[in-house]
């Protein structure tokens, strides 16, 4: 019989699935307050409507638990067959009745959060690909699943907003957007500051840290990470050259 508890002892991991799952309960609590009439509506990701990003994260966990398996098993379970059957798949998702849409996105995450708690723990260091082809340790999928559930909770539009994602996970996506742009050199005079975000109070920078004459974003971190995850410019602010009296758009992150 499968143990009630997770079987990882280490407490690092112990609060991050407790943040994954928080995250869960979140977006569960925002799609319960949709109505299912509600569910044909516009997001806040152009092109998608609250069905295909329903249907989106309901695969994503299935995706997240092939992983979890592969790392149980040492049998290879890539997240997705490619990338365009990922996306066949949230375009059939979207078409789902909202009973079977609502079930697929329960049904999904219970069933990850089991995987992750059967998981042994030496099992947690595992390695496993993800889709963008990145080799990581089974632990990194829960922080995977994490930024997944909060975001996408924000971007169904019905009244999350980036202020209600802890700022722990916020502070980690800006690491993992702000690395993603240092890594392929698009951030190239772009200078990020959160304001009030450090110990003291001080700004904290992340961008182009050592350019001359930065085009400089500045707002509270909530805001900060709202626009660098490319959902636009609510509460930032931009002085330098590449102001021109808006602010910029962030550069791509995925
Ligand atoms: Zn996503």
């Amino acid at each position: 019989m499968a143990a009630r508890a997770d079987q990882t002892t280490d407490p690092r991991l112990q609060e991050e699935l407790l943040q994954a799952r928080r995250g869960t309960a979140f977006f569960a609590r925002k799609l319960n307050e949709l109505s299912d009439a509600a569910l044909d509506g516009g997001t806040r990701l152009p092109g998608w409507t609250r069905r295909h990003v329903v249907a989106h994260v309901g695969y994503n966990a299935r995706a997240i638990a092939r992983l979890v398996d592969w790392a149980a098993t040492g049998v290879e379970t890539p997240m997705y067959s490619s990338p365009e059957a990922r996306g066949q798949e949230i375009n059939f998702g979207a078409t789902l009745s909202p009973i079977a849409l609502r079930n697929l996105f329960d049904h999904s995450a219970v069933h990850l959060s089991v995987e992750w708690r059967d998981l042994p723990a030496e099992a947690w260091s595992h390695e496993v690909r993800t889709a963008q082809g990145r080799t990581v340790p089974a632990s990194e999928t829960v922080w995977m699943r994490t930024r997944e559930v909060w975001m996408h909770a924000v971007d169904l539009d019905n009244g999350a907003s980036f202020a209600d994602i802890p700022a722990p996970v916020l502070g980690r996506l800006l690491q993992d957007i702000t690395g993603a742009w240092s890594a392929r050199g698009t951030d190239a005079g772009l200078l990020v500051t959160v304001t009030g975000a450090g110990v003291d109070g001080t700004e904290l920078k992340f961008g182009d840290t050592g350019a001359g004459n930065p085009t400089i974003i500045t707002g509270p971190l909530p805001a900060v990470v709202e626009w660098a995850a490319g959902r636009g410019a609510r509460g930032v602010t931009t002085v330098g050259p590449g102001a021109n009296g808006a602010v910029p758009a962030a550069p791509k992150w995925i």
